[in-house]
């Protein structure tokens, strides 16, 4: 009878925990993140060839209308939303060509990570690094500074070759490495024209092993650097209620494949894990216990191990849920430090954080608006599912403002609560880009009222 009773409740949850989610709309673009904002989708245009685009941006130029471009719409803040014309590439992507001998693939920008990943494949080739999922587009994903988790690869920007770009005027350029534009266009948030095509550096394609160890925190922070330099990719999961870390690896190897053997054992235990993240939400109070139980047991934090294609093994087996993120990018010497401060802060004002923390590294780049501008990178990234507005605040804004002095660079696709004085004091290069935004695109065609709270001098 009790047995009954408990299999009845649980079914209860269940439902109601599955009825108060969200349904979701997967036609391009796509919106991912809780609170995400609406795309006004009835000024929507959907060009199939470049002369279409750079009519349309004659057109808004004319009219004096703006005009933002979406890739899937993944990115948390209004980056892509427009207050006049939004531009979709959807029908605009594809596979140009590859040239084998240089291992560089040209696609146009509609094309998304995954479409790319295939068609490398099937000529031998691979992304030397990738996000942990496929489902961006590739520009989307360079303009915001999307990367994976290896000290020796910069972030997907840096892979970038060349691209072919419309501006305000109409003109199409294209940027080369070597040009003097190329810093600022790369990763310059569609501000500065219409990306249309773009050249990608691969390598050849090649196998990975995950090794999947569970340490606690204390351990992890203890071996941080040992374990950060001696693998190629490596990610930290940590709970800090829990005192938890899951550390993933992945190593370039020769082995044959081998896939995950439980993948319906990891869906259920996330859907175990949701269900939980939902009580705390009513009940907050229970963090402490909550957590612990189902985060901190071997049941949910195992070892494990595989071996796959890259693009495999770099996209974790995502499951979609109603969360929300804020990342920053510090000096891989403060991370550390700033994991610990976060720990402290969680602890001491009782913040029911029911997500983990990731850390992933990334190499220094040139790139002006690059989060990894000149600076080796720990990015440490704060997931919270379904929070309050006030442990929103809390957890996000109050622990930047506790760790400014390390100078956090938000990611530009997540949560962040930034003034422009503070991002010229952020980027080094930030005057230089609002000069060049404004010497291509003198009557701000490219933005919206979020970017120019931003970028303006
Ligand atoms: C489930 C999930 C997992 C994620 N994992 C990672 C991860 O592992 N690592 C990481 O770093 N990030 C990650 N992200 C963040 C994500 O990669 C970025 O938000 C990325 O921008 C999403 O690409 P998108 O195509 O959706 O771009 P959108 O959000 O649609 O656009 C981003 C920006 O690019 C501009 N843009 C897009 N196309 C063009 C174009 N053709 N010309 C000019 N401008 C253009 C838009 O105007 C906008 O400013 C993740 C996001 C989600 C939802």
């Amino acid at each position: 009878m009790r047995g009954a009773l408990f299999l009845l409740t649980c079914l209860l949850v269940l439902l109601a925990w599955k009825l108060s989610s969200n349904g979701r709309d997967h036609s391009p673009p796509i919106i991912i993140f809780e609170g995400s904002h609406a795309f006004n989708l009835t000024n929507l245009r959907t060009p199939s060839s470049r002369e279409e685009i750079v009519d349309i941006v004659n057109e808004a130029r004319r009219n004096g209308r703006k005009l933002r471009v979406v890739g899937s719409g993944h990115s948390i803040l209004p980056l892509a939303i427009s207050e006049g014309i939004t531009l979709s590439l959807n029908k605009y992507r594809g596979v140009v060509r590859v040239d084998l001998g240089a291992k560089q693939i040209t696609v146009k920008a509609g094309a998304t990570l995954k479409e790319i990943n295939t068609a490398l494949d099937s000529h031998g080739l691979a992304l030397g690094v990738l996000s942990c999922i496929s489902w961006q587009t590739i520009v989307g994903a360079f303009m915001t500074g999307t990367h994976g988790a290896a000290i020796n690869h910069g972030n997907l920007a840096t892979l970038v070759v060349s691209l072919e770009m419309v501006t305000a005027n109409g003109e199409v350029l294209r940027i080369n490495r070597d040009d003097e534009l190329y810093n600022a266009a790369v990763m310059s948030l569609g501000m500065l024209g219409v990306i249309t095509e773009v050249t990608i550096q691969a390598e050849d394609a090649f196998t990975l092993r995950e090794e999947v160890t569970v340490l606690t925190l204390q351990e992890c922070m203890n071996q941080f650097h040992n374990m950060t330099m001696s693998h190629d990719n490596i990610k930290m999961w940590i709970d800090v209620v829990s005192n938890s870390c899951l550390v993933s690896s992945a190593d370039k190897v020769k082995d044959h494949l081998r896939p995950f053997p439980n993948l319906w054992w990891l869906n259920l235990k996330m859907h175990m894990f949701e269900m939980t993240q939902w009580i705390i939400t009513m009940f907050p109070q229970l963090t402490g216990q909550l957590m612990p139980s189902i985060i901190g047991t071997p049941l949910f934090f195992q070892p494990n191990s595989r071996v796959g294609k890259s693009y495999e093994i770099f996209n974790v087996p995502f499951y979609e849920s109603p969360q929300t993120q804020q990342e920053l990018a510090l000096d891989i010497k403060d991370c550390v430090k700033s994991v610990e401060i976060l720990h402290q802060f969680v602890h001491s004002n009782k913040i029911p954080v029911n997500s983990f923390i990731e850390l992933r590294l990334v190499n220094s780049d040139k790139i002006w608006l690059s989060p990894n501008y000149n600076r080796n990178s720990c990015h440490l990234t704060q997931i919270i599912y379904r929070p309050s507005t006030e442990t929103f605040n809390q957890y996000f804004y109050n622990y930047f403002d506790l760790i400014t002095a390390f100078h956090p660079r938000p990611h530009w696709g997540k949560n962040f609560n930034l003034t422009k004085s503070y991002l010229s004091v952020l980027y080094p290069k930030y005057e230089d880009f609002i000069v060049t935004k404004h010497h291509l695109d003198p009557s701000g065609i490219f933005t919206n009222s979020f970017l120019e709270s931003l970028f303006t001098n």
